[in-house]
């Protein structure tokens, strides 16, 4: 059978730089990635979403002809050599030479002199070193194809844009940085790095690269943890909650494979906070501070709202807000009452509408005026409500008010209590399995990026409305589950600090 070749395209490119075993494994062996991220039909929403970005862009240059994203590269190739001679703008034209390829996003016949300008189109809201190189792989592809460009620039999304609710205004929209200099002067250094790439990508067995601070995030964690047995000990040593991966490899080389491993003199280098999760670990019971529990649960007062809110993060601003903004779209609100009753008030925007302030003017009326406001992890919650309060001046006093009778819960939680099960986090979806025995695993959606690829979804014309209702109903359920959560917690907490939320308690 014929070997397949493996090009290096620009995505690649990054990856090699980050991890040349990732980028192995990538093109040879795919089927080892975990599955995981977004679903499909979520993904293309957002995708859509950016893609917008990139059409805007070109409205900065004018007149352009598009080589159709719909064609082969091959096709985009050929269309592209075209157009080349004669084009003054060309949106996305094709590149290929010594095995690497590129689809550009803009290149502009320069006026009034030979050659072209390159401009790179990012997403993001500032310049980042890894965008240089990305302009300097597209500049490398293009000198080895011959083509005569002068100049390379990057447009990007600029963070301080207020989009006022009319047209985006491009020019202030967008920031172009002339990149020229710096992208000729790691040329040489993009040039090489593409050549050791592309010897990784000929080899018949994935190069050894040691487990460490690039792996956060890999889709091949999983894979590459089973190959050092790292995974197969209980309570791997990565589960020590804010462990550095450096420090991680130094204990490694220890034989501290376990948190089971540490020993009571090794522990007096671990901060209190490791501390407490390496008792649990050794004791397989629950570590509290009881006194400190009960002083932080005391603050609380009633009614008790445990609140959640979820927020996706277009690119392109809504009307008042900035690219990359969060844009809150739902919140649910479990109310305990010192009886003990419990109410339940819920928020979902329908997707069509700018949610922000039908959004707000239902929060403020189920937050009322009296009592905690119970989160978890409150610089989220808080800046969305600074954020909403800037936007809607009269409701401002509402929304402080409201800001400040936030306690976190998740603080506390960090403060007094450590459980083995933790796995060394304390997310929600951590925690309430290890301290109630409850989980997410029955709902449709299960995590926060979930529920805003959900959100995407229900926002896209091309859904159907069956699977609108399908979104709604799982992003209730999800959001619903959260502040339940929370309230389970609290009353786990209160008991184990030996005091009871409500009936017994005076505010
Ligand atoms: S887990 Fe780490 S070492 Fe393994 S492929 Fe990913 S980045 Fe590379």
């Amino acid at each position: 059978m014929e070997k397949k070749t493996h090009h290096l395209t620009r995505g690649r490119y990054l990856t090699g730089r980050r991890c040349k075993k990732r980028l192995w494994l990538e093109c040879h062996r795919p089927d080892l990635a975990a599955e995981g991220g977004d679903a499909p039909a979520a993904l293309a929403a957002k995708l859509k979403d950016g893609r917008r970005v990139g059409v805007l862009a070109r409205g900065m240059f004018p007149g352009g002809v598009l080589v159709s994203p719909d064609l082969s590269f091959g096709q985009a190739l050929a269309a592209t050599s075209r157009l080349l001679p004669t084009a003054e703008v060309l949106y996305e034209p094709a590149f290929s030479a010594g095995g690497l390829l590129t689809r550009s996003d803009i290149l502009v016949r320069i006026k009034g002199g030979d050659g072209f300008k390159l401009v790179e189109v990012k997403l993001g809201a500032g310049l980042k070193d890894r965008y240089i190189e990305e302009v300097a792989y597209q500049a490398l592809v293009l000198r080895l194809c011959g083509v005569n460009f002068r100049r390379v620039s990057l447009v990007h999304l600029n963070r301080e844009y207020l989009h006022r609710g009319d047209q985006y205004d491009l020019d202030e929209l967008f920031t172009e940085i002339d990149l020229t200099a710096k992208g000729e002067f790691i040329l040489p250094a993009v040039r090489a790095e593409t050549v050791r790439q592309l010897d990784v990508l000929r080899r018949e067995a994935s190069p050894e690269v040691a487990f460490g601070e690039q792996c956060p995030e890999c889709p091949f964690a999983s894979h590459c943890n089973a190959a050092v047995e790292v995974e197969t000990v209980s309570y791997p040593i990565g589960e020590l909650p804010h462990l550095s991966p450096k420090k991680r490899q130094i204990y490694l080389k220890r034989g501290l494979k376990s948190i089971l491993d540490i020993t009571e003199e090794v522990a007096g280098e671990l901060t209190p906070f490791q501390k407490r999760a390496w008792a649990a670990c050794r004791s397989g019971e629950i570590v509290v501070d009881r006194a400190l529990l009960k002083v932080e649960l005391d603050r609380l007062a009633f009614p008790i709202h445990f609140l959640d809110f979820e927020s996706y993060s277009p690119a392109l601003p809504l009307a008042g807000g900035r690219p990359w903004g969060q844009v809150p779209f739902q919140w649910s609100d479990h109310i305990l009452q010192q009886d003990e009753t419990l109410e339940h008030h819920e928020f979902l925007a329908d997707g069509e509408r700018d949610p922000l302030g039908e959004f707000a003017r239902n929060l403020l009326l189920a937050l009322g005026e009296a009592g905690s406001i119970v989160v978890y992890n409150k610089s989220f919650e808080i800046s969305v409500m600074k954020e909403l309060a800037h936007l809607f001046p009269a409701r401002r006093d509402g929304l402080e008010q409201a800001i400040r009778r936030v306690v976190d819960l998740l603080e506390i939680m960090r403060k007094t209590v450590a459980h083995r099960d933790f796995h060394g986090s304390y997310s929600l979806k951590k925690v309430l399995p290890a301290m109630v025995g409850r989980e997410y695993a029955d709902l449709g959606i299960q995590h926060g990026r979930a529920a805003s690829g959900g959100y995407f979804e229900l926002m896209d014309e091309d859904t159907s409305p069956e699977r609108k209702a399908e979104i709604r109903s799982a992003l209730l359920a999800y959001c619903g589950r959260d502040t339940e959560a929370m309230l389970f917690l609290c009353r786990k907490l209160a008991d184990l600090a030996g005091i009871a939320l409500g009936r017994r308690r005076e505010i």
